[in-house]
């Protein structure tokens, strides 16, 4: 099935300024994050009279039953990811329209029509998948390029990722028109490779760094969207989800973990490309060896096991070789040979 949420994308020096025009004369609420929020209001005081709730942190199912919109015709989500999948859970119980101001680059929930829900102990739980009409995503390129580098530079990782995830589970091309739409788009998002990925290039937002954002925001997510099963998480997805059950691995962003991902994923399908993704994940500072992410060899074992169950569950082509899997995570222990 294809499935898209968002009836208009608005990225533009000066794209907040149209909020006012967009409500109109309809009851509005806000939720709002705790950092990038009071960029947003500062470029438009105007938000202070509305009436908002404040992110607690987690997309969670009590998080969303706690936003009260008191009668509200419409939702204003500005935010990270996690926000963005809470806003999405709260319009849709609500039976209200969204619109998304997001102030971080760095992934694309505000671009599709699912959210991941964690527990209150903070454990994955599960992912919705349901139709929320999002009005319009407000991308105000004064938000973004004074939003954390860091987060951006993750976001297009993983956003290449959905090329070499969607090759993975699909080929290059297909016969069935939403997967062989899925898989041009993600051949767009590897362009992502090219653009200057610098923290200057981000601050000065050039050219590159605009079709960049584009790429994280929205066509990353119109992937998936378009190419369904075809097109979802694969291998490198897999390897983040097993990475994340270790401690050490907290302190790195979801796009370092995928990066890494993408390496055992490319890797295990012996591909020439793992060559170039290597030096490009070092020359934009990702972790590139377990040792990096603060594993030891000991560790790989559990690594190993981790990655055949999330491989097992998310149904892949084909079942992995576990012993190729292992000597894979042994190369890329530490990074010795070239
Ligand atoms: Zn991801």
């Amino acid at each position: 099935m294809i499935r898209q949420a968002v009836l208009e994308y608005d990225h533009d020096d000066d794209a907040l300024d149209r909020l006012g025009e967009l409500i109109g004369g309809r009851r509005v609420h806000v939720l709002r994050g705790r950092h990038g929020y009071p960029v947003v209001e500062r470029l438009l005081p105007s938000l202070k009279a509305y009436p908002a709730t404040s992110f607690a942190g987690e997309c969670t199912d009590r998080e969303a039953d706690r936003v009260d919109l008191d009668g509200a015709d419409v939702l204003v989500a500005i935010g990270g990811g996690k926000l963005v999948d809470t806003a999405k859970l709260v319009a849709v119980r609500n039976g209200v329209p969204l619109i998304v101001i997001p102030t971080l680059a760095s992934n694309c929930a505000a671009f599709t029509p699912l959210s991941v829900v964690y527990r209150e102990d903070g454990s994955y739980d599960r992912y919705d998948v349901f139709r929320v009409i999002i009005e319009r995503v407000i991308v105000d390129a004064r938000v973004i390029a004074s939003s954390p580098y860091d987060y951006y530079r993750a976001g297009v990782i993983d956003t290449v990722a959905k090329f070499y995830e969607a090759r993975y589970l699909s080929g290059d091309n297909s016969t069935v028109a939403g997967v062989d739409a899925g898989i041009a788009l993600s051949k767009q998002c590897h362009r992502l490779l090219e653009i200057e990925l610098t923290e200057t290039a981000f601050r000065s937002y050039s050219e590159g760094t605009r079709y960049a954002v584009d790429h994280v925001l929205a066509i990353g997510g119109a992937v998936g969207g378009f190419g369904d099963a075809g097109t979802r998480v694969a291998v490198a997805h897999a390897v983040h989800n097993a990475l994340s059950e270790f401690e050490t691995t907290h302190a790195f962003l979801h796009g370092d973990k995928v990066g890494f991902g993408l390496l055992v994923q490319e890797s295990l399908r012996r591909s020439p490309d793992v060559a170039v993704l290597r030096s490009w994940l070092e020359q934009v500072e990702a972790p590139t060896t377990l040792d990096a992410l603060g594993l030891s060899a000991d560790d790989i074992p559990r690594l190993v096991a981790s990655v055949m169950r999330e491989t097992t569950l998310q149904q892949l082509p084909e079942p992995l070789d576990s012993d190729y899997l292992k000597i894979i995570f042994e190369n890329l222990q530490k990074t010795i040979y070239r």
